[in-house]
């Protein structure tokens, strides 16, 4: 099932890249396991995938050394300060910071073990109060800040766009999220390329909508219902 679901996903998401001129393997797909048990997981892992995402540090701690050791686990929910210790080490991208406060504290964790983390700052672009983010007329100036921490790496940027049953009319979002991570790498705000980032992050765009995400730019999309099926 899982495998079959896979590959659809993966069909698509190579139609949408190549209908944009863009190369399908410049998209990353995660596959987002949160709430599902690690055999569904481990079908994805036999089937290729090595990146997972999931929305609570607890669900991460309990999985990780239930996983292959080279799985790489990306955060992408709300995450709260005084849970960003268990984190440091343990996540290849926090996708989630929604606060110059809690990347202070990614900063102050991560130094402690002299580590730097990677992160994406989480833009509310579509305005909805149930979200967390940035407001997207915060978040230059946000990433003025955080650009400053030492043991911060500020790679690009993460947004949820509304629920829809047409992934279309989420493609204002993904473009306004895009135009932000332009006007944020001119203004020197990202930090250095290197071989794993080869340009900045967009992490963008889930079941409802990731082809729209991808036609829009999307590096990073965060898929989970369409590969594991409905959450209980
Ligand atoms: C749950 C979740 C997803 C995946 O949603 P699906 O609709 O199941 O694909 C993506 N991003 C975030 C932040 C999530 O919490």
């Amino acid at each position: 099932m899982v495998r079959e679901n896979l590959r659809e996903v993966q069909e698509k998401l190579t139609a949408a890249a190549l209908r944009a001129g863009r190369k399908p393997e410049d998209v990353l797909l995660i596959a987002v396991s949160k709430t599902k048990p690690i055999e569904l997981m481990m079908e994805a892992y036999e089937a290729g995938i090595r990146d997972f995402g999931e929305n609570k540090v607890q669900e991460i701690l309990r999985k990780a050394p239930l996983m292959p050791p080279d799985v790489r686990w990306h955060m992408i929910g709300h995450l709260q300060k005084n849970k960003v210790r268990f984190l440091i080490g343990r996540t290849v991208l926090i996708h989630s910071v929604d606060s110059i406060a809690l990347a202070e504290q990614v900063e102050k964790e991560s130094a402690k073990r002299d580590a730097v983390t990677d992160i994406l700052m989480e833009v509310n672009v579509a305005g909805e109060e149930s979200k967390w983010g940035f407001r997207p007329e915060n978040a230059l100036s946000g990433a003025a800040a955080i650009a400053k921490l030492a043991h911060v790496r500020l790679r690009g940027w993460m947004t949820s766009a509304p629920y829809t049953a047409d992934g279309e009319s989420n493609r204002p979002f993904f473009r306004e999220l895009r135009q932000l991570s332009e006007q944020a790498a001119e203004a020197g705000l990202l930090a250095e390329f290197d071989r794993n980032y080869p340009v900045p992050v967009l992490s963008m765009g889930m079941s409802c909508d990731y082809e729209a995400a991808v036609l829009e730019g999307a590096t990073m999309i965060r898929v989970g219902t369409e590969i594991f099926g409905e959450r209980g």
